[in-house]
């Protein structure tokens, strides 16, 4: 049988001419496309070929400066903050309205720029990202504090104010999805932001921050600074005028931000990092549904995803049939040029991290663990991946302690439920979890035991803006999305008056 990569890799040959060009490559600054200080410009590469799309201006701690200037004054004097929450409201929503009506062409910039199929990018992510905005505007007049009874002759009451100016760091494997998560929560408490996008992925935010202003954000309320971590994200980390910082990415990179923090003014800070999610295949389990949703949890934006489904548990009743059957789906999985209709799987983001999971790839096969299909690139050029399936995992092989953030699926045996709920919770991380079963005693036993922040039942990656997300253990601190993102960007003021005449409580 020919396979599906065979046919893909003719197809890489050309790739397909993207259907937008790059309006936007500037800072965005108080309101204004403004070069960087240094004059410095960065390459933003095709993930399809390694080509340059665009040089876009490299932010530096100057910038960083500038932005934090206008993000303070645009929060100390106003307006944001200090217009109704309608007003506020009404902005968010205007904003929402645009971005649907650019859906296809923002859909095709991050695609570009990030190499993920361009369906997904115009069907899923960029109409998510609207329902978060709207979301997020749907509670910008409803935040308020409370009326709190206290002993004595005390009326006491609680405000919710927001924290200030906010930094923010996202990363490149959700760009528009990362930055509404962010945004939306901030905006809507009446913070003002400087926003650090990464290094690969720079142009959707640039492109949905000028609709924002369109929309009618007063400036400086939002401030996009293009550049990489060690400059532009550690002075924005380390600047004592940043009142709260917000970060997604690796842990390690996490770490260094509360350093970060602690060295400079303890500012508060919400963690989104790595993962190893187990997926739990149990022994009475739909067998063909578990396969293709545990392909799903893992491949599913290149592997890209901090949750991914990354150990998959497969009960040795039936491992056998499950290791042949997630073969042969990825076997059939469609890799090729992301502008593509029929592509499942387009190319990594870039060229270290394909270097990275064919490391792991290599360490999978030096580990003694099966390579049941995969392994290698597709093509000679850009940074396409061969959906890759190893069997035969054990716990303390690199690939099942690590998080390698690319389409590598690796599948491990066990016994008995407690045995899986203790391998499960054995990671470091504690992102999420996929339980398969079609018992509700077993579904509710390992939900309740596993040490992770989303447990998905018979489903994964079921996203909605009202879900919270977040870790436990060293995935992160804090929850973003739903109501409980608005916390962390909101102080309360306890305000304590005397009552004179305490006759009714
Ligand atoms: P990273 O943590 O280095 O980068 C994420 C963001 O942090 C980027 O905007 C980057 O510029 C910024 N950053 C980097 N160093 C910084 C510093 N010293 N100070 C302030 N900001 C800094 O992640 P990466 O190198 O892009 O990817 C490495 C690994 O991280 C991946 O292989 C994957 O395992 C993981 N990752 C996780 C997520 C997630 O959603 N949890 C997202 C992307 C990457």
């Amino acid at each position: 049988a020919i396979s599906r990569y065979s046919t893909a890799a003719a197809a890489l040959e050309e790739p397909i001419k993207p259907p937008v060009s790059v309006e936007y490559t500037q800072l965005l600054i108080n309101g204004q496309f403004v070069d960087a200080a240094s004059g410095k410009t960065f390459p933003t590469l095709d993930p399809r070929t390694g080509e340059v799309i665009a040089h876009v201006a490299e932010g530096d701690a100057e910038d960083i400066n500038r932005a934090v200037a206008a993000a303070r004054k645009a929060f100390d004097e106003g307006p944001w903050p200090k217009m109704t929450a309608y007003e506020r409201q009404r902005i968010l929503l205007r904003f929402a309205d645009l971005v649907e009506k650019h859906n296809d062409e923002i859909a095709a910039l991050e695609t570009w720029d990030n190499g993920k199929p361009y369906e997904q990018a115009a069907k899923i992510e960029v109409p998510m990202f609207v329902r978060l905005i709207r979301y997020y505007a749907g509670w910008a007049d409803k935040i308020h504090g409370m009326t709190v009874p206290a002993d004595g002759p005390h009326h006491v009451q609680t405000l919710h104010e927001p924290i200030g100016v906010a930094g923010q760091i996202i990363p490149w494997n959700f760009p528009l999805l990362m930055y509404a998560w962010k945004v939306g929560p901030a905006l809507a408490c009446g913070n003002t932001i400087v926003l650090k996008t990464a290094e690969q992925t720079p142009l959707s935010a640039l492109y949905v921050t000028k609709l924002l202003h369109e929309a009618g954000l007063p400036s400086g309320a939002l401030n996009v600074v293009s550049g990489f971590g060690p400059t532009a994200g550690a002075a924005l980390c380390s600047h004592m005028d940043v009142d709260k910082l917000a970060f997604t990415g690796s842990t390690e990179t996490g770490k260094v931000i509360l350093e970060l923090s602690a060295k400079s003014n303890l500012k508060p800070v919400t963690l989104e990092l790595g993962g190893k999610s187990p997926f739990i295949v149990c022994e009475d389990a739909d067998v063909d549904n578990a396969v293709e949703l545990a392909h799903f949890a893992l491949f599913f934006n290149q592997g890209q995803c901090c949750c991914a489904g990354s150990r998959t548990y497969v009960h040795e009743r039936v491992y056998d049939e499950f290791v042949e059957k997630a073969t042969a789906r990825a076997l059939k999985r469609s890799v090729g040029d992301p502008f593509r209709q029929e592509i499942e799987q387009g190319p990594q983001v870039d060229s270290e991290q394909f270097q990275k999971i064919l490391r792991y790839i290599r360490a999978g096969v030096d580990g003694g663990a099966t390579l049941e299909t995969g392994g290698d690139r597709l093509g000679e050029k850009g940074y396409y991946i061969k959906p890759t399936v190893f069997s035969n995992v054990q716990d303390d092989m690199l690939i099942a302690t690590d998080e390698i953030f690319g389409p590598v699926q690796s599948i491990l045996k066990y016994r008995d439920l407690d045995e899986v709920i203790r391998r499960a919770n054995s990671s470091r991380y504690g992102l999420a979890a996929g339980v398969f079963t079609q018992s509700l005693d077993t579904a509710n036993t390992v939900m309740r035991a596993l040490r992770v922040g989303t447990v998905w039942i018979n489903c994964f990656d079921t996203f909605d803006a009202a879900i919270p997300f977040g870790g436990y253990k060293m995935s992160g601190q804090g929850r973003e999305k739903g109501e409980y993102s608005l916390k962390n960007y909101l102080q309360v003021k306890a305000v304590v008056t005397p009552l004179k005449n305490p006759a009714w409580l």
